[in-house]
């Protein structure tokens, strides 16, 4: 089938931007979810797309290459490629868990394949690219022959997908052990979508433990607790962790075990972070690091918050509950919130609080995470180490 997209569209291919949209499309609408399709400009052929609807568009231009299809022999071809851009990244992680694949920075839209030991977890963005599974397995196997198993994660929504996580390859190894950075973490490869860490945020974890000693930490939206982990392995004098979610008690609590934490100094907190600091401003409680680092939306019983709108009503708070001295960890890793606009917020609320601050030290993905340089909705985390000086 040909397709013809629009002159505008034209300027995004030539920023390396394959992601097709609706609107980049003049002719014809009725794609199929799945199909390989020509692009054209009014005669001229640009490329071929795979058709997958997600949440960044409809359509990923995978070669210029009239005789190149989506099949075996090209994803053997991104694999070795990907495969070879991590030679020399992972022998410097330091940590047994990485990204492999990361999606169209890779040369697929709509995947990402991260190692957890020797234990691969796919991530599967639009129903397109999951007609294709099987295949895109044969052939990463092929190239990673010492993978013990594999798992997949589905998130898009389709009703015919009874299962949120499954194994599809080897024998099952629902638990494996990371160390990263000489920090033990639990993670869990068949719990829903999440794992138990967030690998992009490694650098971070690593800045956090060498600063941390003798030190107050609040970590907010906590989760599993791998900032104050990290901080408490690095020295901190006592950690609080906050998080909403049931699960992170447990889990918090385990991460510290399993790293011979003395838990007297740990407080773990399940409830709501905006309550969290309503009660620890009226108790004049000081830390010398608060980490925020919120989903980019959320939904709890009380409230909806969003990043675009609310991160400055979280910024104020952790400014009343900070040191002289001390230090924020403003992070976020939502696409939409640009860089520019997270230091604007950084910068103005620090201002309607009359207080001075400079900013320490930043972080974007680090790189087994390749981003698309032209690209920024490649490059989605930002985070900022805040230094309040008076
Ligand atoms: N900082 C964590 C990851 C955070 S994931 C890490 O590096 O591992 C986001 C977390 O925010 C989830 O665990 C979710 O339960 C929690 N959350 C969302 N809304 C919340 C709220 N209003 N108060 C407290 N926790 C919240």
């Amino acid at each position: 089938m040909q397709c013809k997209i629009t002159q505008q569209a034209l300027k995004k291919l030539a920023k390396k931007d394959y992601l097709l949209t609706q609107e980049d499309i003049v002719s014809p609408q009725n794609i199929r979810e799945g199909e390989v399709i020509d692009i054209y400009h009014q005669t001229k052929f640009l490329g071929k797309a795979i058709v997958g609807r997600q949440n960044k568009g409809i359509g990923y231009i995978f070669t210029q290459n009239q005789f190149e299809n989506f099949d075996t022999q090209l994803f053997d071809k991104l694999f070795k490629n990907a495969q070879n851009y991590r030679k020399t990244i992972k022998h410097k992680i330091n940590s047994n868990a990485y990204r492999l694949f990361n999606g169209e920075s890779d040369g697929l839209c709509g995947v990402t394949i991260d190692l957890y030991d020797d234990v691969a977890v796919f991530s599967w963005y639009n129903k397109g690219i999951y007609y294709y599974a099987q295949d895109i397995l044969k052939s990463f196997i092929s190239i990673y022959p010492e993978i013990f198993s594999v798992y997949e994660k589905i998130r898009f929504s389709d009703n015919d997908i009874l299962f949120e996580s499954r194994l599809i390859y080897g024998e099952p190894k629902d638990y494996v052990e990371i160390i990263e950075n000489d920090v033990k973490f639990a993670t869990y490869m068949n719990e829903g979508l999440m794992t138990g860490i967030f690998l992009d945020q490694r650098e971070v974890r690593n800045y956090i433990k060498a600063q941390s000693k003798n030190k107050m930490i609040l970590n907010t939206f906590s989760y599993t607790g791998a900032f104050s982990v990290v901080g408490a392995c690095g020295g901190a004098s006592a950690t609080t962790s906050v998080d909403v979610a049931n699960r992170s008690l447990d889990k918090t609590k385990q991460h510290f075990i399993l790293n011979d934490i003395n838990l007297a100094n740990q407080k773990i907190y399940v409830m709501d972070v905006f309550d969290y600091f309503k009660y620890a401003i009226k108790k004049n409680l000081i830390y010398d690091w608060v980490i925020l680092d919120p989903p980019s939306f959320a939904r709890t019983k009380k409230r909806t918050f969003s990043v675009l709108k609310n991160y400055k009503e979280l910024l104020c708070d952790a400014i009343l509950l900070t040191a002289t001295n001390g230090r924020i960890v403003v992070s976020t890793n939502a696409s939409n919130f640009k860089k520019e606009s997270v230091e604007e917020m950084i910068r103005k609320t620090f201002e309607r609080m009359n207080r001075k601050y400079v900013i320490e030290k930043t972080f974007q993905l680090p790189d087994d995470f390749k981003v698309i340089d032209t690209v920024p909705y490649t490059n989605y985390l930002k985070v900022y180490v805040v230094k309040l000086l008076n």
